[in-house]
């Protein structure tokens, strides 16, 4: 069998289709959805993240605002920030981005968001809307997965899905997405036994580890569904994921590459979710 890929960038098109329509829609009541993106620092790979997002809002007809700051920012300075912006009519969305420097507590920061304006999903109120079903904001790397599924036609009733990786952004939150979606769900970490005895039992397998080949075509059952979120470089410095994806796509059902699988609709979902505050807010 050679699996069938689940092409991310592809999807990311259409919805990101679908977000510029309703945005069209909301501008036709006077209403431009608005996201406003904070950056402290000059770390790297933070930089160039900060930018995809503003250029992927500027492509769908979202308004973006970036606000840049120094290092040497202070905690009480960024809260304050995030307050002006908290009362800002124009933004529905906003996201800081992570990491922040040591000296700044980035919970208490999140924490200082509006949930209403969480497109991130990382704050609290948004972990519990998730956990108990209510309305929220999704954090965008799972909620892209979740769309992956729907656009195979997956149905998740009584399937059973592997979760490798616990963290509050990506792990925990798929994991409870799959829950809802009535799929059994095993969430495997660093101290998981036997990996491998897990994942084979799975007709889902969803890796966030962040190291390469945790993965192989010998822990997956034939015909699973193979989702990968880490980004790690391989040895020849080139973009790789978490799977195996040469020897799992022997095996596997479907597929996501790294590059062009669960990337690109972390930041399709950002666009969603801001386009959703708007949506939520104009009502
Ligand atoms: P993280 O906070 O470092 O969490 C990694 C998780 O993997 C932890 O729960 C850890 O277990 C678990 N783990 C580590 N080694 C393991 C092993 N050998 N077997 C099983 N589990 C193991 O990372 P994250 O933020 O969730 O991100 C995971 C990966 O996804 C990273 O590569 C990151 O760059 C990538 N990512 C991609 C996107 C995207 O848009 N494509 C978005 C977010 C993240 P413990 O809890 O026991 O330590």
């Amino acid at each position: 069998m050679t699996a069938q890929i689940i092409d991310g960038n592809a999807l990311s098109k259409q919805l990101r289709t679908e977000v510029a329509t309703r945005a069209q829609a909301l501008q036709a009541q006077g209403i431009t959805p608005g996201l406003a993106v904070v950056l402290v620092g000059d770390n790297p790979a933070s930089q160039v993240y900060v930018r995809n997002k503003v250029k992927a809002c500027e492509d769908s007809g979202l308004h973006s605002v970036l606000e840049k700051y120094e290092a040497s920012m202070t905690e009480a300075d960024l809260l304050a920030r995030v307050e002006a912006l908290n009362n800002d009519p124009a933004i529905h969305g906003i996201l800081v981005q992570l990491p922040l420097p040591a000296h700044i507590d980035a919970q208490k920061v999140i924490e200082a968001i509006s949930p209403a304006k969480d497109v991130d999903g990382f704050h609290i109120a948004s972990a519990g809307a998730l956990m108990t079903g209510m309305p929220g904001f999704w954090p965008c790397t799972p909620y892209g997965c979740m769309k992956m599924l729907e656009s195979i036609g997956y149905d998740l009733r009584g399937k059973h899905a592997v979760v490798i990786g616990r963290s509050n952004i990506v792990g925990k939150p798929m994991a409870l997405m799959l829950l809802q979606k009535n799929a059994t769900v095993t969430i495997c970490h660093s101290g998981t036994k036997d990996l491998k005895a897990m994942t084979l039992q799975a007709d889902v397998i969803v890796a966030a580890v962040g190291k390469r080949n945790v993965l192989t075509a010998d822990m997956v059952k034939p015909g699973a569904v193979v989702l990968d979120v880490g980004m790690n470089r391989n040895d020849e410095g080139k973009l790789c994921g978490d799977v195996d994806f040469d020897g799992v796509k022997q095996v596997a059902s479907h597929i996501t590459p790294v590059p062009g699988g669960v990337g690109p609709m972390t930041i399709t979902m950002l666009l969603v979710n801001t386009l959703e505050a708007a949506e939520r807010a104009s009502k």
